[in-house]
């Protein structure tokens, strides 16, 4: 039983840690992404730098579980969070899981042409995953779509309403075929005439 003594610090940084991570993907989880986003954005906003949100949702994961089980779905929604979390390796970087099979990734000090960059490489990384999939609509095997809201804070917008755009570049993934990424530009007017551009997976 001695093995498992822990000194009251141990005890307490454990507790400390499993209160920011998702028990299931072993990423950090909403919470904690709640206090880092925060900082984040006032830092970008301080600075008056880039930042990129990306919200990754897993396509058609429901059906997965249906043909495969609860139990897969929940290997599968590990092992995606583990590539993405492998893919995150920046320092200053950040991943969390934002819902169920939803994931949001910060990336400060990111331009337009960076954080596409990313998501094609996050892309490609969950494809050489080559999950098996057979009731996906898209692919034979599991795909993700991204939305991106990249841009430079001001005071009068914030954090949360960014990540409205970054849903709304999603649900625009999702129309458009999924296995893809759309994105939003925010108070970039140098960059206003960048076309809307949509990354598909190779
Ligand atoms: P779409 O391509 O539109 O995203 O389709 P979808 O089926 O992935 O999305 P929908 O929102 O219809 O369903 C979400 C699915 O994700 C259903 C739900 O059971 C599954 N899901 C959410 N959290 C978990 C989880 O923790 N474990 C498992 N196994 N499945 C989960
Ligand atoms: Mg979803
Ligand atoms: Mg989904």
């Amino acid at each position: 039983a001695l093995r498992f003594a822990k000194t009251r610090q141990q005890l307490l940084e454990k507790m400390k840690r499993d209160s920011i991570t998702d028990d299931l993907t072993q990423i950090a989880n909403r919470r904690y992404f709640n206090q880092i986003i925060a900082k984040e954005w006032n830092r970008a906003l301080r600075s008056q730098t880039q930042i990129a949100l990306m919200l990754c949702d897993i396509d058609y994961l429901k059906n997965y579980n249906d043909y495969y089980g609860h139990q897969a779905g929940d290997e599968c929604l590990h092992s995606i969070a583990q590539v993405l979390n492998r893919a995150t390796h920046r320092a200053g970087d950040y991943i969390a899981r934002y819902g169920g099979e939803e994931f949001v990734i910060i990336l400060p000090a990111t331009s337009v042409q960076a954080a596409l960059k990313f998501a094609a490489l996050v892309h490609t990384r969950v494809a050489q995953e080559n999950i098996t999939h057979k009731t996906s609509a898209v692919s034979s095997y599991v795909t993700l779509s991204i939305g991106i809201a990249v841009g430079v804070p001001t005071p009068n917008l914030r954090a949360e309403t960014a990540l409205r755009f970054a849903d709304e570049a999603l649900y625009e993934a999702k129309n458009s075929g999924r296995n893809q990424s759309c994105q939003h530009m925010f108070n970039l007017t140098k960059l206003k005439q960048w076309p809307q551009q949509i990354i598909k997976a190779q």
